[in-house]
């Protein structure tokens, strides 16, 4: 057994440890490989990223080009751009900080006359006559030699009409105020418009001008300044068009982040031009931040892209990781940090499954091999134990009959005077263990034939019933001797078969001498003949120990005694049913049990007849 377990599981625990050393070595290999593919996947979206930043900033500058005056640059022209702005004298210019209309309005508010006619128009506010402050604003319109003026003057003379109490006129101004194109700014950047409004919102049908107007400035072409944008707020607040609202909110958070950007401009980004392109990453949502050499005089341009907006360009799965988590993009973005997510499941992770799977198989196979050889040995070795106790049990058995003959023999020997009644009963007695032994004998022998296939068997025609009556005959002394009683029934109407006469009368016998020698107390035996449809039936009945249901199957095996039996002593050598069971098919037949523990059993021999 332990030769077995080593032939099989030294073998096994040697593949196994290859096959997990396999396994190990294909995970380190993933893994490089997964570092790997990892790293080219981040190179090559630092390139990508880099070639479309390049290619935005190109695009822009030569749109910057032709505006060399180094003027504000016009709004950009991709959604990705945050802004554009030019350094001069080291200081990073928003665009917003250069509106021309801003410029515009300082240039004209402060032109001699018309300002003159402001002053005059405001030392009669002071002085609270409004009537006459209204009817002066309205010649500065008329006289005003520039729109913008006029928009101006036209605000004042709404605000002027309100504190005189004149609110009908007062609204119809401002409702003209709210018509004037958004280039109409203030010195804060602030369109003449956003200052009208508020005054109009009690007016259902002027909310819809209000509504137009802040939907242009959000979509409008022009920067609105920080100013601008925290009145059209409001405005979209007050009108709850969270849309707008939230668009206005986000716009003044890029203005915050750009005025950030500018405060921390010199300590942030080199000012010359690096050779290399160089993006660097700056607040939250992050802008990558690249300088330019500029175009037309000034230092330098910069130009700041919503990283988010980018990658989202070049279809990327990548995130934006926070600082100092996730992978760097290259060189060319010193302080980006983007998160790459885990690759899909990799091929080689099929190819450890389908490894452990042959594993898994061979361990099977191996076990299942391991079993059923085990079963083969045992059964030989069960096979084995059969054959010694055959052996001892045949000599037994031979031996007892013979002393029965001998001790008789020398007994009628020495005692010359013996009766002849003692005398016939002495040579009975001899004739029937001679038999006995004979039987024996002749089931050895035959069993011996069985395992070579040598056992010929001389069909006759036979009549069952003198079979039947021969054998009741033959076992007829022994049974008397014993006290039993043969209850023998036998039909008669049967046809003879064509039948060995000897192995028939053999096979009945055996299942005679077991019912003798399994009868327990009990001291009836039957012997039955009967016919049923096409088949001979002989039936061997006892009311003696019986056999449990599970051994029904084993008992017509080579050598194979039941437990009871064998604990009991009942002498035997296992068989007596092996060549019944033979003979039985041999005849085209079969042999059948019904027995329980305790209740007997019937041993039941059939035979086909031939239809006659
Ligand atoms: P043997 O009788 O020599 O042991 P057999 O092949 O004739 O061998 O029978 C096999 C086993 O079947 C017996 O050991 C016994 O346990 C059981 N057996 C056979 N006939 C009977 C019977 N009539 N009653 C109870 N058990 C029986």
């Amino acid at each position: 057994m332990l030769l077995l377990l080593t032939a099989v599981l030294v073998p096994y625990i040697v593949l196994a440890a290859l096959s997990l050393r396999l396994i190990g070595q294909e995970r380190q290999l993933e893994a490089r490989r997964a570092v790997e593919e990892r790293e080219r996947r981040l190179t090559l979206l630092g390139q990508q990223l880099l070639s479309l930043l390049e290619n935005l900033k190109l695009r822009q500058l030569a749109r910057l080009v032709p505006r060399g005056d180094g003027s504000a640059p016009g709004l950009p022209m991709d959604r990705a751009i945050a802004f554009v702005g030019l350094v001069r004298e080291g200081r990073l210019r928003l665009p917003w900080d250069d509106d021309p209309g801003v410029r515009l309005f300082r240039r004209l508010i402060n032109e001699a006359r018309f300002a003159g006619q402001l002053r005059q128009v405001e030392a009669e506010e002071r002085a609270a006559r409004y009537e006459k402050a209204s009817a002066l604003y309205n010649r500065v319109i008329e006289a005003a030699r520039h729109p913008a003026q006029q928009a101006y003057a036209r605000l004042l003379l709404a605000q002027g009409l309100e504190k005189a109490g004149r609110k009908p006129e007062s609204r119809r101004q401002y409702e003209r105020v709210l018509e004037l194109p958004l280039e109409h700014v203030d010195e804060y950047g602030v369109p003449l418009a956003f200052y009208a409004a508020p005054h109009l919102l009690g007016d259902d049908l002027r909310r819809q001008g209000i509504l137009r107007t802040i939907r242009m400035a959000a979509e409008g072409e022009g920067w609105l300044s920080p100013a601008a944008l925290y009145l059209a707020r409001d405005l979209a607040r007050t009108l709850k068009v969270s849309e707008l609202e939230s668009r206005f909110t986000e716009q003044i958070r890029d203005r915050e982040q750009a005025e950030a950007l500018q405060a921390d401009f010199a300590r942030l980004v080199p000012v010359r031009p690096a050779r290399e392109p160089l993006w660097s990453a700056y607040g939250q949502p992050v802008w990558l931040v690249s300088v330019a050499a500029g175009p037309g005089g000034v230092d330098a341009w910069v130009l700041a892209v919503r990283a988010n907006e980018a990658l989202r360009a070049l279809d990327s799965i990548v995130r934006l990781a926070g600082h100092g988590e996730g992978d760097s993009l290259g060189e060319s973005f010193p302080d980006l940090s983007v998160a790459l997510p885990a690759t899909v499941e990799h091929p080689a992770s099929y190819r450890q499954t389908l490894l452990i799977s042959a594993l898994a198989l061979t361990l099977t196979l191996t076990l299942l091999a391991a079993y059923l050889l085990w079963r083969d040995v045992r059964r030989d070795v069960e096979l084995a134990e059969m054959r010694s106790e055959f052996v001892s049990s045949v000599s037994h058995e031979l031996k007892t009959p013979l002393t029965t003959v001998r001790m008789f023999t020398e007994t009628m020997r020495l005692d010359e005077e013996m009766d002849r009644q003692t005398q016939c009963e002495y040579l009975d007695t001899v004739l029937s263990e001679s038999e006995r032994l004979g039987r024996l004998v002749d089931n050895v022998l035959d069993f011996a034939k069985i395992e070579q296939g040598a056992r010929i068997y001389h069909r006759q025609p036979v009549r069952l019933e003198e079979v039947v009556e021969e054998s009741a005959r033959v076992i007829g002394y022994p049974l008397k001797q014993s006290g039993f009683t043969l209850d023998l029934a036998v039909e008669r109407t049967l046809p003879p078969i064509e039948a060995d006469r000897d192995a028939l009368l053999q096979a009945i016998l055996n299942l005679l001498t077991n019912a003798m020698k399994y009868s327990g107390k009990s001291r009836r035996i039957g012997l039955e003949l009967r016919r049923e449809g096409a088949n001979a039936l002989i039936a061997v009945t006892d009311c003696g120990v019986g056999i449990a249901p599970e051994e029904h199957a084993r008992i017509f095996d080579r050598f194979y005694r039941a437990p009871a039996s064998q604990s009991q002593y009942i002498p035997g050598a296992g068989l007596g049913l092996t060549l019944v069971a033979h003979i039985a098919k041999a005849h085209g037949g079969d042999v059948a049990v019904r027995s329980s523990p305790g209740a007997g059993s019937t041993f039941t021999i059939r035979l086909p007849i031939r239809a006659e």
